[in-house]
């Protein structure tokens, strides 16, 4: 038996014997309120895993900067490791509204399956009491992100039980500010740099697979987003007297907007998809292997169809993308008025692939509006700049982030790979892009080594949503999955 399998196997028993204390110990962490800007209670969540990883031996310093919540740093110390790995949860949450909620989200509680296939609270379970692995703990942030710290925790108890020393030495990074954007992460990493020297950080958040099979994550999408403004006459006009007359800034910025995208989905701004770094064969192979979601979805969404000829889905997400999220021009339906409106307004967010700048896919889009025949302001237009330009449009925008992918054949990741299917005991998926944006740039561009994405919770555990929870057997598995990466060959 290698040390990983001896890891694996001693995370089990050590849980197995433990499993009530162990359930416990994540209601107590997730009883602490933890909504983001809430400094004072944030702080406290800081205090309390500071004080938990004190309890085995594990030092972290709290990090602070004037005005933003800590970072915890340290490392699990291991004398004769053999590599240096990076991990990082976030100890933040989501806000939460108690009046829709079906128990408080902080008061955590278990129940027998989820909510909506009838489960049913029951008490948190008594020393040596049975727990089952379908029974699922509420309340916010039990799956994200709190469900790591314990699994960690747990999975050092397992190991130094069973006296199995970690061949990998783990730098810990926690953060506190995730759910509001990690707006100070860039800073705490330049200034923490020489601490945080790991080889690869292994980002612990976000969900499985929708087929509950574990999942490696190689990169998330970025986003920039922009709002238009297109102008008509200085008022609403009446559509009978001037309608036929007067230019309607509805249909120009329809004409403008049907100009972006063609029937197919594909985006016909010059240049949109040539800074995207093509797939590799890495890339290639992992979509082969993914299991095949898309009818399904199609289905449940009741969609006959799908861009681009229903192309697969994991493949649409390693494009850039270009999305109308709100239209709006006078009213309609109980609001509508025979007007000719003032002003249209279109609000689009383009959801960037690897190789894509914020900046220069912006720059592109704005080039198409101008290319379009329109003149481009930055800031309302005053009267005479609308009395000397017939199509006018206001570019609004809203700075992002760049994705990030980190290539399917990085060396570390077969090891990475490896400890989740050891610790899940199945073949895991390697899904090359989350579809999802998150910040997590900072990491590669400040750090400059790969990041991963290693996930434990439950796809359906209504992450950011009411009735946030964990299953059981995702923390099972998360358990594992940290003996297994603290024993990576
Ligand atoms: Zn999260």
């Amino acid at each position: 038996m290698t040390r990983q399998q001896q890891a694996v196997t001693a995370a089990r028993d050590y849980r197995a014997a433990n499993a009530a204390a162990i359930v416990c110990s994540l209601a107590e962490l997730v009883a602490l309120p933890n909504i983001s800007r809430d400094l004072v209670a944030v702080r406290r969540n800081a205090t309390a895993l500071r004080s938990a990883f004190a309890a085995r031996g594990v030092t972290l310093d709290l990090v602070e900067i004037d005005g933003a919540a800590p970072v915890l740093t340290g490392r699990i110390p291991a004398p004769k490791a053999n590599r240096r790995i990076g991990i990082y949860v976030h100890y933040d949450g989501q806000p939460a509204d108690p009046a829709q909620w079906r128990s408080h989200p902080f008061e955590p509680t278990l129940y027998t399956a989820a909510i909506e296939h009838g489960g049913r609270p029951r008490p948190l379970p008594a020393d040596s009491e049975e727990v089952e692995p379908e029974w699922r703990l509420y309340g916010r942030a039990a799956a994200d992100d709190k469900a790591p710290f314990i699994a960690l925790l747990a999975a050092l108890d397992a190991l130094q039980h069973a006296g199995i020393e970690p061949s990998s030495e783990v730098v810990l990074l926690f953060e506190g500010e995730e759910e509001i954007g990690s707006p100070h992460l860039s800073a705490y990493l330049r200034q923490l740099r020489d601490r945080l020297d790991a080889e690869a950080w292994l980002i612990c958040d976000g969900p499985v697979h929708q087929s509950r099979r574990p999942q490696v994550i190689f990169g998330v999408r970025g986003l920039v987003s922009l709002e238009l403004t297109v102008y008509g006459p200085l008022h609403e006009l009446h559509s009978g007297h001037y309608g036929n007359w007067a230019p309607n800034p509805a249909h120009s910025l329809a004409r403008l907007l049907a100009s972006m995208k063609d029937d197919d989905g594909t985006v016909l701004v010059e240049g949109f998809y040539d800074s995207t770094v093509p797939q590799g064969d890495a890339e290639r192979a992992a979509l082969e292997q993914l299991p095949r979601i898309d009818d399904e979805l199609r289905h449940a969404l009741g969609l006959a169809a799908t861009e681009a000829g229903n192309e697969l889905l994991a493949e649409r997400l390693l494009l850039p993308s270009l999305n109308v999220r709100g239209l709006a021009a006078a009213g309609v339906g109980d609001a509508a008025r025979n007007v000719v409106p003032a002003t249209a307004q279109a609000s689009i967010d383009i959801r960037l692939a690897a190789g894509n700048d914020p900046e220069a896919m912006l720059n592109l889009v704005t080039e198409h509006i101008r290319g379009r025949g329109f003149h481009v302001v930055g800031d309302d237009p005053d009267e005479r700049t609308r009395r000397t330009h017939p199509r006018i449009v206001k570019v609004t925008r809203e700075p992002g982030y760049p994705a990030v992918r980190t290539p399917l054949d990085v060396p570390i990741a077969a090891d990475v790979l490896a400890a989740a299917e050891a610790a899940a005991g199945e073949a895991v998926i390697s899904l090359p892009t989350l579809g999802g944006s998150v910040p997590l740039h900072s990491f590669t561009e400040v750090l400059g080594v790969p990041l991963l994405v290693v996930p434990m919770a439950n796809h359906d555990n209504n992450q950011h949503a009411a009735n946030e929870n964990l299953r059981l057997a995702n923390l099972w598995y998360g358990i594992n999955l940290m003996a297994a990466l603290l024993t990576m060959p």
